[in-house]
């Protein structure tokens, strides 16, 4: 915990009346969840500021979570302060007028590749922003207040990024935090089935996805989602990409990808491991992320097989030096 660098951030907060909260494109829990319930907080905490979540792109799923804000005039920015979550390069900001606010800050847990903003609080070994968020309110508890709709959004950014639990990066502090949202009484059952509740549509889906997983040399799991199989299935593309955990947890293969088409024939690439790590290949292919859950494009079939060619590479070596690994 970094109190000097979250103290400043309080006093920036204090300092404006206009404050914008913005996050990476495609969004998941953990930035629709860090985003929004820092607004709950501050909302809740300053009830004279006018405070907003500005983006450009949302996700279905997780409208549970509320309703963001609409962009604004540019004359609003000028006066304002920024607040950017969960986004390592500001070229991922999925709020293209972010840097013109008065003053940005950036508050991040990826691999700082970018530092942008008058203030940058990154915890790269943080499972989720929403832990730091979390964290920022129970140091500043005399003067913060949580709501439990605040901790609804920040428990769901925790329980995504953590793979429910079960990452590496999930300490005894990540579990204080939690419990400190869930005595605010959330609904717990509420929000996993939000979240993880299936339609019969998409297990039948399942049930054909499961028939083209493939293997590399090195017991790479892989599955490329089509754009033919996502119409026929009548998918949003943010449904076809959940895909990834449908091949996570199979034993020998401690790396899966899912490539998913998308309309310009290119492919979003969701990169997940056990043990090894794996965003040096991503940021070869146009992305980056954590060392165990990446992101990257592949612009054409050939790329597909580049990636699973480096990432044989990275898995054997691994192995060479790692016998016992499941
Ligand atoms: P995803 O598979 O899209 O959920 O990405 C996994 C992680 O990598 C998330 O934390 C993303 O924010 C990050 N990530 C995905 N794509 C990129 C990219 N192009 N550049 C940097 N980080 C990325």
């Amino acid at each position: 915990m970094n109190k000097e660098v979250m103290t400043q951030i309080l006093n920036k907060i204090k300092e404006y009346n206009k404050i914008i909260i913005s996050r990476h494109l495609r969004p998941d829990g953990d930035c629709v969840g860090s985003s929004m319930g820092l607004k709950e907080i501050l909302k809740d905490s300053y009830p004279d500021k006018d405070i907003r979540v500005i983006n450009t792109d949302y996700a279905k799923y997780l409208e549970f979570l509320g309703e963001e804000d609409q962009q604004v005039d540019e004359s609003f920015y000028n006066d304002a302060l920024v607040i950017v979550v969960d986004t390592s390069n500001s070229g991922r900001c999925s709020n293209p007028n972010f840097s013109k606010g008065k003053e940005v800050i950036k508050i991040d847990h990826h691999i700082e590749t970018d530092p942008f903003g008058t203030i940058c609080w990154v915890e790269e070994e943080k499972v989720a922003v929403c832990e730091m968020i979390v964290e920022f309110y129970d140091l500043f508890k005399d003067e913060l207040v949580l709501s439990q709709k605040a901790a609804e959004c920040l428990f769901t950014g925790i329980v995504t990024d953590s793979g429910r639990f079960k990452f590496s990066s999930v300490d005894g502090n990540t579990m204080r935090n939690t419990g400190i949202l869930i005595d605010t009484g959330i609904n717990i059952e509420e929000v996993y089935g939000q979240l993880y509740l299936k339609s019969k549509n998409e297990l039948l889906l399942q049930g054909a996805l499961l028939r083209k997983v493939a293997f590399t040399k090195e017991g790479i799991a892989y599955i490329i989602i089509n754009r033919k199989i996502q119409k026929k299935y009548n998918l949003l593309p943010e449904e076809a990409s959940a895909q990834i955990s449908l091949i996570e947890g199979i034993k020998g293969s401690i790396i899966w990808v899912a490539f998913i088409e998308n309309d310009k024939k290119e492919y979003r690439v969701r990169l997940r491991s056990r043990y090894v790590a794996i965003n040096k290949v991503a940021e070869r292919h146009s992305g980056g992320g954590h060392e165990r859950a990446s992101g990257a494009t592949a612009y054409n079939k050939k790329e597909i097989y580049q990636i699973l060619d480096e990432l044989d590479v990275v898995c054997k070596e691994y192995r060479e030096k790692n016998q016992e690994c499941l």
